[in-house]
């Protein structure tokens, strides 16, 4: 059975840390060639600024807010080293699952690849962000078990 997948959204929740998601989404790509790769962070731990929900924020503006600064320096440091362009790079606020599963419709992406859990723990067995994903998404979801993080 042939699995082709033309368009894959990572979604990462640290900006840092997702070494073994977005190892897996890479490979993916790779071997799904010619494959698309875009990449979502989605804000949740900032204050929002007055910008309608879900909407995205652009990384060649700057604001005077220190901390968004901050995670748009982080969130452009992944994508460089992910080699994936700023346009494919979405940096977005709201609620993460909501806009995990938004994302990908209007990408219309075939795959969404994240990590089994995230910050928050692994007290469960699925996280919830990436149990919401799995039940409500319209595409395939592979979520990468992650033992400790
Ligand atoms: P959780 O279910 O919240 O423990 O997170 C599971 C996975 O969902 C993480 O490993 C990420 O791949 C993804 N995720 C969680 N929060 C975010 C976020 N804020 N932005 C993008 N992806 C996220």
């Amino acid at each position: 059975m042939s699995c082709e997948y033309r368009h894959i959204l990572l979604a990462v929740d640290q900006l840092h840390a997702d070494s073994e998601i977005a190892f897996r989404a890479k490979r993916l790509a790779a071997q799904n060639s010619p494959c698309k790769l875009s990449l979502l962070h989605v804000l949740d731990d900032v204050a929002m600024p007055d910008t309608p929900y879900g909407s995205r924020v652009l990384l060649d503006e700057e604001s005077d807010n220190v901390l968004l600064e901050r995670q748009k320096g982080e969130f452009t440091a992944l994508a460089h080293a992910l080699r994936i362009p700023k346009q494919d790079s979405w940096l977005v606020w709201g609620l993460p699952s909501d806009e995990i599963i938004l994302t990908a419709k209007r990408l219309q992406v075939d795959l969404i690849v994240l990590g089994s859990h995230g910050r928050h723990g692994l007290s469960l067995l699925l996280g919830a962000t990436a149990s919401r994903v799995m039940h409500q998404a319209e595409c395939d979801v592979l979520a990468v078990r992650l033992q400790n993080n």
